[in-house]
């Protein structure tokens, strides 16, 4: 426990001096913002006592949990070693290097090679550039065009957000940069007419084609998306989708990019979320759940396609953060993966906390206000429906799933909504308890939508 002194007006400072991320900053002041102050296993605790279950793991990426005090360890012993060197001019340190070693051994055998990043953002600003410079490697400089979908969501650079398909995001600083380029999503509660799932899942996949055909196959260089879109609403695609994105990518010739910062390390009961669609990236983005957050740090797994021609076709990449494979960062991580490993995480979704969840979630769908209720590993989303017999959603959605959001917030739950889309991603660690309080709490705040 953290013993400095409690400083009393801490809200007035934060509203004087902090600019939020993604915050109406008038908003926040007039309503206040709320300072959370500890946290241990799911739980977190406000300035005023109050305690939460945060059925979201901070932001996706709390895998093992609170309060692991071997990672502030392994950070605090890395700290006194070597608090910094860089990876830049010839030179690494012991955990980045045995980092992107531990990393490779979890991808399946053709991504060996990991470039380091700060966040998930840098990783996109990462593999974007690694995409062109490849195809510039291969003497195909034209090959610059990459596309991306609608509602996705790959971080907060210029390239993230032009890449993410934000609209509020876009309309902010004339996004997206050239070169990018969006199709559907494959959100088939919203926009699945009659088709069946499995219909729709071909149908919006065969708009990567459409696009590759408008714009030229030798003109495109990746295609990318998240397994699971998150920030997008947990959009959980049909079974027929990714496998069918994967044929056109490799009939194309185009780069995969799956983006697993938020499905990597054992959201979806594998240690990547391409492991569970069946599908093999060209590149692969990381971030939070590398180092559950403890610290911050993400990166760019590389499948040895890609790796050979950067290692001996390119040159040198130009390209780099001062703190690529941090040290203290990266003995966060490896610690981080050791707990994941040891505890068994991934299996333990896979096999049984994520049945369970998928269970106690889908039971939410007996509710009137339920349109579906969906999950994969410990990633769920709950579609709010106006009428369920049509599908047909109320009219202001983003209204409605604030309202349930702030009562089970309210109750002692954090879970966020995306329009009228409730979605949870606790820790790996929640027990069976913790996810029947989490249903519990929202189908209580359901009850308010009646
Ligand atoms: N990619 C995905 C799928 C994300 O969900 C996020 C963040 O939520 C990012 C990239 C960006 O990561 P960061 O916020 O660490 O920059």
């Amino acid at each position: 426990m953290n013993d400095a002194p409690k400083i009393s007006n801490l809200a007035a400072i934060d509203a004087a001096h902090h600019l939020h991320p993604f915050s109406d900053m008038k908003q926040l002041n007039a309503k206040g913002t709320r300072i959370i102050e500890r946290a241990e296993g799911v739980f977190i605790y406000d300035s005023t006592g109050k305690r939460y279950l945060d059925a979201f793991a901070g932001l996706w990426c709390v895998n093992v949990g609170y309060g692991r005090t071997s990672i502030a360890e392994a950070a605090r012993r890395q700290m006194e070693e070597l608090p910094y060197y860089n990876s830049f001019f010839g030179t690494t340190t012991p955990p980045a290097t045995l980092l992107a070693q531990k990393i490779a051994s979890h991808t399946g055998g053709k991504l060996n090679r990991i470039f380091f990043t700060n966040s998930g953002s840098e990783a996109t600003d990462t593999w974007f550039r690694i995409a062109r410079v490849y195809w510039k490697a291969l003497g195909k400089p034209e090959k610059t065009e990459v596309i991306a979908r609608k509602n996705g969501y790959h971080g907060s650079t210029v390239a993230g957000a032009s890449l993410g398909g934000m609209k509020l995001m876009h309309e902010q600083g004339n996004l997206p940069i050239e070169g990018v380029h969006h199709i559907g999503q494959p959100y088939w509660y919203a926009e699945g007419g009659d088709l069946t799932p499995d219909e729709f899942g071909l149908k919006v996949a065969r708009e990567l084609e459409a696009k590759i055909d408008e714009l030229g196959e030798d003109r495109v260089a990746a295609f990318v998306a998240e397994p699971i879109q998150g920030a997008g609403g947990v959009i959980i695609p049909p079974d027929t989708y990714w496998p069918k994105i994967a044929r056109i990518c490799k009939a194309r010739n185009i780069l995969l990019v799956s983006d697993e910062v938020i499905c990597g390390f054992g959201r979806l009961g594998s240690w990547f979320g391409y492991q569970h669609f069946g599908i093999e990236p060209d590149l692969a983005p990381i971030a939070k759940g590398l180092s559950s957050g403890y610290l911050p740090i993400g990166g760019v797994m590389v499948s040895d396609r890609v790796a050979d021609v950067m290692v001996n076709e390119l040159g040198e990449f130009y390209h780099g953060f001062t703190y690529s494979g941090h040290p203290v960062c990266a003995a966060a991580a490896l610690e981080n993966i050791r707990i994941i490993e040891d505890e068994g995480l991934v299996e333990r979704v896979r096999d049984d906390i994520g049945p369970y969840f998928a269970a106690a979630w889908k039971s939410l769908e007996d509710h009137e206000v339920v349109g579906q209720a969906e999950s994969v590993g410990l990633m769920g989303a709950v579609q709010l429906a106006a009428d369920k017999a049509t599908r047909r959603r109320y009219s202001k959605p983003d209204d409605i799933g604030t309202l349930v959001r702030n009562h089970c917030v309210e109750n002692g739950v954090i879970l966020r909504a995306t329009g009228d889309r409730m979605l949870a991603s606790p820790a790996l660690t929640i027990s069976r308890s913790e996810v029947d309080q989490v249903v519990e709490k929202l189908r209580h705040a359901l009850d308010h939508l009646r």
